[in-house]
């Protein structure tokens, strides 16, 4: 099977150039200026259009238990959605699993979860809900297993406590395998909580106002300087949300300390005023939306180099889910947001035709430093020979405007209904194959492959941090 993506920008995270790219069994055999098959071949023409690496979304949620409720999509409609809008890998971030268990009891529940339903390439990344030596000891066969990042939750119900998140940060370290971790001060948030339901203040703008950004920054801080005091751990900070956490991250970085920053573009484009509308309730996620001026520190960093990568969070609740649940109480409202297939487009139209990022910087937030970071880099990420035929041809020419009607998730509403992006993706190629080309989906279920990802290496992910720590201003 072959394909000759023809007349095109070829963009990788270190440069462009008009090209034609020529996939054959799955894997990119040529970029050339001029390609003339010499045998028989599928051919795509992008001719005006952006020929990029398949996204690459680090943080989803599909098929995930929070206890309150499982989220509506599952591996098949969560990856046939990412596919839809340009993405080929998503690694999901595993739910909790009983009181106890072994770190390998998740891994199989999500392999069963995914085997046969995912349509693009996918991993998982591992979930720390309590430590003890059994836990410690297991980390290096995680690692072994494919399974080279882990997360730990300040807050929620397996929250771990200073000591134990110094002795994950260790162990984690030392076994290869790099550090998220949901960064928000439990107490603050249980207190002002408790404070707005006995005033019975239980509208959705108070699921705000009951996480404030100290709250999140505070976190911030305090994982940084613990993973300072635990040999350097590297340190990976998910969705941040806020100006305060990002200056916190600016400053460790202007250290040469090795931590990286994720956002989502819901924190780049919305706003908490959402929680003021009448269907406030569909905007219920941690941490939540802040003011407008945060997004603006946001996009600052996206633009200078701070923040290395976007992803989604996608963990879609549908609104019946939302209103049946909590009966209008923030409290008691499944949070997440829908949006694995609107992040490239959204980053696109708002980062480069915006006039924030250009091409090659879109490359890098997107797939390239999320490869990099998470054990998939060159087979991901890149365009070039070897590497995996999984591309997205973007038309910077169209507009499209996002309806939930046209998406592919199992939620019953998108937060982005109405909105209006410049481009259009035209095409998805995973291992070679179309699986999305001009609204209409081809994947097949199963078609995705588990990623065994390789250890978490420095050598591949210090450049975008000395890249960051030299725009630091006043540094
Ligand atoms: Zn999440």
């Amino acid at each position: 099977m072959r394909v000759l993506i023809k007349n095109g920008t070829v963009v990788n995270a270190d440069g462009m150039a008009k090209q034609d790219l020529l996939i054959q069994s799955g894997i990119i055999r040529e970029i050339a200026d001029h390609i003339t098959p010499e045998l028989p071949c599928e051919i795509i023409d992008a001719e005006g259009c952006y020929v990029m690496p398949g996204g690459v979304d680090v943080h989803t949620h599909f098929n995930i238990d929070t206890g309150m409720a499982r989220s509506c999509d599952d591996f098949f409609t969560g990856t046939r959605a990412a596919a839809c809008g340009g993405t080929t890998t998503i690694i999901d971030h595993m739910g909790f699993g009983p009181a106890g268990c072994k770190l390998h009891h998740q891994l199989e529940v999500y392999h069963g979860y995914a085997a046969h339903k995912a349509v693009i390439d996918y991993s998982f990344h591992g979930v720390i809900q309590h430590i003890n030596h059994a836990i410690l000891d297991e980390i290096p066969m995680m690692v072994d297993a494919g399974i080279s990042s882990f997360k730990l939750y300040l807050t929620y119900q397996y929250k771990l406590n200073d000591d134990e998140v110094l002795q994950a940060l260790q162990h984690l370290h030392r076994a290869g395998a790099l550090t998220t971790v949901h960064p928000e001060n439990d107490a603050a948030i249980a207190r002002k909580r408790i404070e707005f339901l006995a005033a019975g203040k239980t509208a959705p703008k108070y699921h705000a106002l009951s996480r404030p950004a100290e709250c999140e920054a505070e976190a911030v801080s305090r994982m940084i300087n613990l993973a300072a005091l635990s040999g350097n751990a590297p340190l990976y900070i998910v969705h941040l949300s806020n100006e305060l956490g990002l200056d916190f991250l600016r400053l460790a970085k202007s250290r040469q300390q090795p931590v990286w920053i994720e956002t989502c573009p819901q924190y780049l484009l919305l706003d908490d005023r959402c929680y003021e509308q009448e269907d406030g309730l569909k905007y219920i996620m941690s941490p939540p939306l802040r003011n407008a001026h945060n997004k603006d520190a946001l996009w600052c960093g996206i633009s200078d180099g701070a923040i290395d990568v976007v992803a989604t969070d996608h963990c879609a609740f549908s609104m019946a889910q939302r209103q049946q649940l909590s009966g209008g109480n923030f409290s008691r409202c499944p949070g997440g947001l829908p949006g694995v297939e609107n992040r490239l487009l959204l980053l696109f139209s708002e980062g480069v035709l915006g006039g924030r990022i250009t091409p090659e910087r879109f490359v890098a937030l997107t797939s390239a430093n999320p490869a990099k970071l998470f054990g998939l880099w060159p087979q991901k990420g890149l365009l070039a020979p070897g590497a995996d035929g999984d591309v997205v041809v973007i038309d910077p020419r169209a507009t499209t405007t996002i309806r939930h009607a046209d998406l592919h998730d199992n939620a019953d509403y998108s937060p982005w209904e109405g909105f209006v992006c410049q481009g259009a993706i035209r095409h998805t190629l995973s291992h070679g194959r179309v699986i999305f080309s001009d609204g209409v989906f081809s994947g097949i279920a199963g078609q995705g492959r588990f990623l065994r990802r390789k250890p978490f290496s420095t050598l591949n992910n210090s450049s975008s941090r000395k890249a960051a720590s030299s725009r630091i201003p006043g540094a």
